[in-house]
């Protein structure tokens, strides 16, 4: 299902088009039915996944189809870092809608508080805050919640690591009992349970976290161009004597294309992809497996049903979209107990850089970046939309609209909208 089958507001879908998203990421998939149900919802699921994005989008549809009076909706995060990159995502996504946000947290000094009470008593229809700081303008009254329909707390088990709990839980009680509770966690300690016990009503849970690849497999990449990838190849594997290499390409055109062209360079190649009968996919495995066929190009989906302990090397030949294909593919080497090795080509094109900064960011890692043989030339920059640009002040309050005159009579400035990292 694509973004455009949703019945979205249209300056919501067109929004979410600039931003670059055209279908949800799995935990997007997961979790926007639920979410635009009402429900509340527990997700497991770490940064990298689109899931700032998935609670973010039926949160900005609620508003705009169904405006509130005052503050809708709080989303509680760790960090000013965190809540810097969340309020930039409702930048992007609300681009094209009159509603308005505001990101409060913690470090500023006398003046920022100043002109963070004076910010929040105009009521933005979301607030982005860090625990402490949110508390603090409810103590003191600088902030209406009655008109809050939905409470989001994300990375829920750093808050409690941080020792937030007290803190949340004071700000629930300034909260309307009749509200939507949503909250992601990267992990499922039991205090987030028992949070979760407290907080949710009858909660649908979903549970997408990833599993980071094993330490025994050594990941890097190499910055290559599109017309250098089977040449590098040829360079990796020459003179090795690798008898189990698994690459990987996004489509069965591609893997088609890659076979074909492979085969020109090096011998014992073989393909496999949903083109094939069973009967063949079944044979080609076969040879795979007892290593009459040392390299094997493969699609994502015909890959799962690999279970091979002995592939020495993954070849990434396109960077995967989804992050927890990434971890699947990866996946496919150092398998029971032996070490292996997943290399990744990252062309120049924007999808791609970004796709693997998201990667890296799901594996909380930075992945070592080769550079390609003197004889291929230079391979592009790395060079991937920084995660969210910097933020110029501890506050923002702003309200734009497509030219239209927003819900509260004020006719305002198109702007352009931001790129999303
Ligand atoms: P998050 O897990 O929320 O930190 O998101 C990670 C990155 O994925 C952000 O840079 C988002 O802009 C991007 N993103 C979120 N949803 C999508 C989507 N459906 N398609 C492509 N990129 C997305």
């Amino acid at each position: 299902m694509k973004f455009v089958d949703y019945s979205f507001d249209q300056g919501l879908l067109e929004a979410i088009d600039a931003m670059g998203y055209e279908t949800p990421t799995p935990v997007q998939e997961a979790v926007l039915g639920p979410i635009l149900e009402r429900r509340d919802l527990i997700g497991c699921a770490q940064t990298g996944t689109g899931k700032t994005a998935a609670y973010l989008i039926p949160i900005l549809n609620q508003i705009i189809t169904n405006p509130g009076k005052g503050t809708s909706a709080i989303i509680i995060a760790p960090t000013r870092e965190l809540a810097m990159q969340i309020d930039q995502q409702i930048v992007g996504l609300a681009y094209f809608l009159s509603i308005s946000s505001m990101a409060v947290y913690g470090g500023g000094d006398a003046v920022d508080y100043d002109l963070h009470r004076k910010a929040l008593m105009t009521q933005s229809d979301i607030i982005v805050a860090t625990p402490g700081k949110l508390l603090m303008h409810l103590n003191m009254g600088h902030l209406t919640s009655e008109g809050v329909r939905c409470l989001v707390l994300d990375e829920a088990d750093r808050m409690l690591d941080m020792g937030f709990i007290d803190d949340i839980m004071r700000i629930i009680h300034f909260l309307p009992e009749e509200r939507q509770t949503l909250m992601f966690s990267a992990t499922m300690p039991p205090k987030i349970r028992d949070l979760a016990k407290k907080i949710l009503k009858d909660p649908v849970e979903v549970n997408l976290a990833v599993s980071k690849p094993s330490d025994s497999v050594m990941q890097a990449a190499y910055l290559v161009h599109d017309k250098h990838k089977i040449a590098l190849i040829g360079h990796l594997l020459k003179g090795k004597d690798l008898k189990s290499v698994l690459i990987f390409a996004s489509t069965k055109l591609a893997v088609k294309d890659v076979a074909r062209n492979l085969k020109k360079v090096i011998d014992s190649v073989e393909e496999i992809h949903s083109d094939l009968e069973q009967q063949e996919r079944e044979a080609v495995l076969l040879r795979f497996r007892t290593q009459q066929t040392h390299v094997l190009v493969a699609t994502d989906v015909l890959a799962r049903g690999i279970d091979i302990d002995t592939i020495e090397l993954v070849i990434n030949y396109d960077v995967p979209r989804d992050a927890e294909d990434y971890v699947h593919r990866v996946g496919r080497t150092a398998r029971a107990e032996r070490e292996g090795v997943a290399i990744t080509f990252i062309n120049g094109e924007r999808r791609e850089q970004d796709s693997f900064k998201r990667i890296e960011q799901l594996l909380e890692t930075t992945v070592y970046k080769l550079k390609t043989p003197v004889e291929l030339g230079e391979g592009p920059e790395y060079n991937p939309s920084a995660s969210g640009g910097k933020s110029n002040g501890n506050y923002k309050q702003r309200r734009f609209s497509s030219g239209r005159p927003n819900r509260k009579g004020n006719e305002n400035k198109s702007r352009k909208p931001r790129q999303a990292n």
